[in-house]
């Protein structure tokens, strides 16, 4: 699995500037996903939804999460015990604010999303919590069409 390390050092699919990322995102959106920012505890749209559907990469649209792995964690954001698929997410050390956490990133155009956390304990069966802000998702209901008229 690990022999071949080349992939890991792949550039993002999408690639914008700072700028183009500022013009097509709005300022929360800008911040959190182009900045690492964290949204505040139980503000933002998803943390405590239960709809079926894909869970997109708010920048880009690639899908990384599905609501069959999220879960209730009571912490105040969306949470997923795995992503859709390996390789849909990126992992980076993250040693700002004095601790080290495990950043997650889209695999598509390196947007930051949230971090990842282990072993806490929650029944889960990856016993991992993808703790990952809302607004850096686009949730695509399973159902979409039967509620919207076009
Ligand atoms: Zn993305």
């Amino acid at each position: 699995m690990s022999e071949n390390s080349a992939s890991e050092a792949q550039q993002p699919k999408v690639t914008k500037s700072d700028d183009e990322w500022k013009r097509e995102l709005s300022p929360a959106e800008y911040q959190v996903l182009r900045q690492a920012g964290t949204e505040r505890p139980y503000t933002g749209e998803y943390w405590d939804t239960h709809t079926e559907g894909v869970y997109a990469c708010r920048a880009c649209g690639a899908e990384l999460f599905t609501s069959r792995e999220k879960f209730d964690s009571h912490c105040g954001w969306p949470s997923f015990f795995a992503p859709l698929a390996e390789g849909r997410v990126r992992y980076l050390r993250d040693e700002s604010m004095g601790m080290v956490r495990v950043e997650v990133r889209c695999g598509t155009c390196d947007s930051h999303l949230g971090h990842l956390f282990e072993g806490e304990g929650y029944a889960t069966p990856t016993d991992q919590r993808f703790c990952i802000n809302s607004v850096s998702l686009s949730l695509r209901p399973a159902d979409d069409g039967e509620t919207s008229p076009q």
